[in-house]
């Protein structure tokens, strides 16, 4: 059985991806410093943890001699867009420098498998409708910027030193398990699909919505929301044919179909059934008005088939709302 280092384990898209190779037969190690992420994912997933911190040489080498490690994934990222702008320096220090020293290990302990979590954020503003791998890369905020920096160390990592790589471009993770036992919850909150739910479910009095005169048909921006699931499985296609083939790869992940936030607004009022209070206050800084992805190479390559719909994913999403134990 290959043992996965999974580090930032713990949080959203981590502990799916961890429950998810598990259910495959790999055995997930989690690493995880616990700033964002929660401990008791290791205990119900029933996987090891390992409380470290993504810059920790010392600590990430020992682990490197103590188990064999196939792979390593990498979630331990700070990912809010308009907190990157208030605050560059937390982003390049921990989602750049901090990534550097772990690489910096994994080539010392001779570990030369990585799978990296990027973002849709890394190609700024858009010059065509659905983004593909070929589409420029400008990005417009210092979290885009931090993870274009890693896109080009890895470059660099696998010419200089071997180490392959699969860089995998995300657009709007969300939804949560089906069975609602792990699920999105980051403090504070700050994404959209959660915070309409708790605007759903009484917990918040109203959902803002960041800006209606973006040059879209309702003014309001438009993402593409994939399902936590449906990117989990691609890290695991990605990952295999990374070790069968001995070549880095990269991917955008995506559902390829826009949504306005004025779009998803609506669709939680349908599917919960509830009615809340809306409002439109101003623009959130750094929000690019449109990103859809085009998945193809994905597809092609990987074979990989996102399964969940929009509604599929607020009902997941809804569903750890009402079970949700943090
Ligand atoms: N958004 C909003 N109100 C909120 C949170 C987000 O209108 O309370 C908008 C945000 O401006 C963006 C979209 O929803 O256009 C998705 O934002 P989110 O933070 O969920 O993800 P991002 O696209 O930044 O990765």
């Amino acid at each position: 059985m290959k043992n996965i280092l999974v580090i930032g384990g713990a949080g959203y898209i981590g502990s799916h991806t961890v429950n998810l190779l598990k259910k495959s037969g790999y055995n997930p190690i989690i690493y995880d410093n616990l700033s964002k992420g929660y401990k008791d994912v290791a205990e119900i997933l029933n996987v090891k943890f390992i409380k470290g911190d993504l810059g920790d040489r010392k600590k990430l080498k020992e682990v490197f001699e103590k188990e064999n490690i196939t792979a390593v994934m990498h979630f331990a990222a700070f990912i809010e867009v308009g907190e990157s702008v208030q605050e560059p320096a937390k982003y390049y220090e921990n989602n750049v420098v901090k990534v550097t020293k772990l690489l910096d290990q994994m080539v010392e302990s001779g570990v030369k498998n990585f799978i990296f979590s990027s973002t849709a954020a890394t190609f700024g503003e858009p010059v065509k409708d659905k983004i593909d791998e070929t589409h420029q890369q400008l990005p417009i905020n210092p979290y885009g910027k931090s993870k274009l920096m890693v896109e080009k160390i890895l470059e660099d990592y696998d010419t200089a030193y071997g180490l392959k790589s699969v860089v995998l471009r995300y657009f709007n993770a969300s939804g949560s398990d089906k069975d609602g036992i792990i699920g999105e919850s980051h403090i504070p909150e700050t994404h959209l699909i959660p915070l309409i739910l708790q605007a759903a479910s009484g917990k918040r009095e109203s959902i803002k919505i960041f800006g209606d005169d973006y040059p879209t048909k309702d003014g309001t921006c438009i993402r593409d929301f994939v399902h936590v699931y449906d990117l989990a499985k691609a890290h695991i296609l990605g990952m295999e044919k990374m070790l069968k083939e001995n070549k880095s790869l990269n991917y955008n992940l995506g559902s390829g179909e826009g949504f306005s936030v004025k779009e998803v607004i609506e669709k939680v009022k349908e599917v919960t059934g509830k009615d809340f209070k809306v409002e439109t206050v101003e623009k959130r800084a750094g929000d690019p008005a449109v990103l859809v992805a085009n998945s193809e190479k994905a597809k092609k390559e990987l074979g990989w088939e996102p399964e969940y719909s929009l509604e599929e994913i607020i009902n997941s999403a809804w569903k750890w709302e009402n079970n949700r134990r943090y």
